[in-house]
């Protein structure tokens, strides 16, 4: 979906609302921005958020009205004034910046701003960059380029001193938990999502994806039954997981989470009780914490890390998570420790 306004994105970035903003009021909008930082923060909907509110016909303030005719074109990414590049392969190679230069001298280019957006801008190599580069040392007037990118320091020094940088924050995890208690989503569903990702997007993926979810309601089955001397956690896991551990994703996934629990048993111990993310939970995270050490339960989130390290080697995953639950239940039920430096 479109950003709408800069209200709409003041929610997630703050700080980068009132820059733009301000900017616009005090009729100081650069020329060339870099949008940096990390995936899921809403640079390229906010570069085009900008491009909107500078071609739109009847703005208010610097909000676009979405509802003329470049607003509706700038949504549709159909607008000719508005250029969209983004890597063909590992690199964006100089004929694509040539191609975008044409078309910008092209008739069919209309009266008005005229703006590029070049997505992970850290893939230009220098040849394209230097053709681009002569754009940025005469930017024209009406030229506005917004240069996006998750790897700012792999961007040529050259580049980085003729634009002015926007820096975008990973999002709050609070709005991410927050937004998906808004559509509905279970309370302990919300905070494991939100703990997984803070890219809203893929968040509400999740929350809509059954296998994901059920995946979610395991972990924190299993440790229910780790308290449990009467059933078994590890057949548990056998009934319900074993179609999961042909996806990688879906183990990552799990994993993450497995370890996410672990985390919150180890701060609840150090009485860290704000960063416990299953905190509906809290009273069966008390009851773990008090049958395992901080020794071992640092042990064993370190060997969980490391075994997540592994996942992506085509290990035998079956075995492996096997491995890990036996040795976690043991730890919990029976206060035995499992030997060896991996899981
Ligand atoms: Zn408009």
């Amino acid at each position: 979906m479109p950003l709408k306004s800069w209200d709409e994105i003041q929610v997630y970035q703050n700080e980068i609302a009132r820059i733009m903003t301000n900017s616009h009021r005090m009729d100081r909008i650069s020329h060339s921005y870099i949008f940096e930082g990390p995936n899921g923060t809403k640079k390229t909907s906010t570069a085009f958020l900008f491009a909107k509110s500078l071609l739109c016909t009847n703005p208010d303030g610097f909000n676009p009205c979405n509802s003329c005719h470049n607003c509706r074109r700038v949504d549709n990414r159909s607008h000719p004034n508005l250029f969209y590049v983004k890597p063909q392969g590992k690199v964006i190679k100089k004929e694509q910046i040539q191609e975008l230069l044409d078309e910008f001298s092209k008739a069919s280019v209309e009266k008005g701003p005229r703006i590029y957006i070049i997505e992970e801008a850290d893939k230009l190599n220098t040849t394209s960059a230097n053709t681009l580069l002569k754009t940025m040392e005469e930017p024209g007037a009406d030229i506005y380029q917004v240069l996006v990118t998750e790897n700012y320091n792999a961007l040529l020094k050259t580049i980085i001193s003729r634009a002015e940088t926007i820096h975008f924050k990973p999002i709050d995890r609070d709005i991410i938990r927050k937004q998906l208690l808004e559509n509905k989503i279970e309370a302990n569903i919300a905070s494991a999502i939100s703990e997984y990702t803070v890219d809203m997007g893929a968040a509400i993926k999740i929350a809509r994806d059954d296998s994901m979810v059920s995946l979610i309601n395991l972990v924190i089955e299993l440790h229910k039954r780790f308290l449990d001397r009467k059933s078994s956690a590890l057949l548990l896991f056998k009934e319900k997981a074993f179609t999961i551990l042909d996806n990688l994703e879906f183990i990552e996934f799990f994993l993450t989470l497995m370890i996410f629990y672990e985390k919150d048993v180890l701060n609840y111990q150090l009485r860290h009780l704000e960063d416990i993310c299953f905190s509906d939970e809290l009273e069966v995270i008390a009851h773990l914490s008090e049958k395992m050490s901080q020794k071992y339960i640092e042990q064993n989130i370190e060997k969980m890390l490391g075994l997540k390290s592994r996942l992506k080697y085509n290990i035998n995953n079956k075995l492996a998570f096997d491995k890990m639950l036996t040795c976690l239940e043991r730890g919990y039920k029976y206060g035995t420790h499992c030997s060896g430096d991996t899981i």
